[in-house]
């Protein structure tokens, strides 16, 4: 066995890795983005990669005790991790389409001889639809502008239909059919219905409730509770979630099929840290939590107390990305460009240019300096800066 040196310590001696790519480092002010990093790991679920890079398993066994131990957390049949929600919908589209049928896995995305229409309704179109189509689905749209009625979203249900899918942060959108409906509609057809859920985790209850609600396949993202950017997990039926394995990465060497699924593979750490986050944001204290961005989000307004033309207040910067009053995860600070000198877009592109950079959410004549994934030394950081930009009355 080899002996091993003590790493030196971080600084002088061994440059960072942003050092050495010569990449800025960035302050997320903005709260969870795919583009910023995604979330930040605890040191439980950076423990649980580090353990199973130890060892050596197999990645069927993984995904499949994995998915278990995510379904009896939340009370659905089974599950599969995933390298994503946006993954997630591309299997799942995928997966309702192939069945368990390997050779249908293989033609994909050739979809002939298949069901292979997905419907959703119009007011419900959002970015990730997409992912849809790309499995060699077709997306159809329902209803119009001002909604679906519910037998239209019926009558659209035909021979060729392979699934609905639902976007659990539209449902309820005036006009449009809700989840319970549209499940039953659907299942009276033998259609299953797909709900992108990627954000729905708090109140943590939220996150079992769509199975509850007559979602067959529900899809999650892991950054959003603590877990890796390209993390999340698909859940639902047990015979679904069996045709999702059959889409899904493993065996394309080994087995007797060329899978679909292929190139959304993940590492063994990617999906121990997915569960382990899991169980974490459901253990945590989320009172807590909050508490903490209430603390942070009220030192920076006594930090920046007396700056000319700055007003600020607590507010929460919801997940659909809109300031509200509560709860409080972030300082929002009102612009006056007359008495600053700056515009709050200025004040934002300064924040920007900076080393380290921060990014923060600009909206109109706010800035809002968003807490969820802020450390205290950083909040500091953003205080000093803030200071330097806005001459004090
Ligand atoms: C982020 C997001 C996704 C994609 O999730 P990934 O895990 O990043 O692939 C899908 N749907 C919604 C609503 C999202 O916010």
């Amino acid at each position: 066995m080899a002996t091993t040196t003590a790493a030196p310590a971080t600084s002088a001696a061994q440059p960072s890795i942003f050092e050495t790519l010569g990449v800025k480092p960035v302050i997320n002010a903005c709260g969870i983005y795919t583009d910023l990093g995604g979330s930040r790991l605890s040191p439980r679920v950076l423990a649980a990669m580090a353990e199973v890079n130890g060892s050596f398993l197999r990645m069927v066994d993984l995904l499949e005790k994995s998915g278990q131990r995510i379904a009896d957390l939340l009370g659905a049949e089974a599950a599969q991790v995933t390298p994503g929600a946006a993954a997630g919908i591309m299997l799942g589209t995928a997966a309702c389409m192939a069945g368990t049928d390997g050779t249908r896995s293989q033609q994909l995305p050739d979809t002939q001889g298949m069901r292979s229409e997905v419907l959703i309704q119009r007011r419900h179109r959002y970015k990730y639809d997409r992912q849809v189509g790309m499995t060699g689905a077709r997306l159809i749209e329902v209803g119009g502008d001002n909604g679906t009625n519910p037998w239209e979203l019926a009558e659209a249900i035909t021979a060729r239909t392979a699934m609905l899918i639902h976007p659990a942060h539209l449902d309820g959108v005036a006009g449009t059919v809700g989840l319970e409906e549209t499940a039953k509609l659907a299942h009276e057809r033998g259609v299953p219905v797909f709900v992108d859920a990627a954000y729905m985790n708090y109140p943590t209850d939220i996150m079992g409730s769509y199975v509850r609600k007559g979602a067959d396949l529900v899809a999650l993202s892991a950054k959003y509770f603590g877990g890796p950017n390209a993390g999340g997990f698909v859940m639902g039926r047990r015979d679904l979630i069996a045709a999702v394995a059959n889409v899904h990465f493993t065996r394309y060497e080994s087995g007797r099929f060329l899978k679909y699924g292929r190139p959304l593979k993940m590492d063994r750490q990617t999906i121990a840290a997915v569960v382990v986050a899991l169980e974490e944001w459901l253990a945590m204290d989320h009172a807590a939590r909050f508490a903490g961005y209430a603390r942070q989000a009220a030192w920076l307004r006594d930090a920046l107390a007396g700056l000319r033309g700055a007003t600020s207040q607590p507010m929460c910067f919801t997940m659909d990305e809109r300031l509200v009053p509560e709860p409080v995860n972030a300082l929002v600070i009102r612009i006056d460009p007359a008495l600053a000198g700056m515009s709050a877009a200025g004040v934002a592109e300064a924040l920007e240019a900076g080393t380290p950079s921060i990014m923060a959410v600009q909206d109109d004549d706010r800035i809002a300096i968003v807490m969820d994934v802020l450390e205290d030394a950083e909040v500091a950081v953003i205080a000093a800066r803030l200071r330097t930009l806005l001459a004090p009355a």
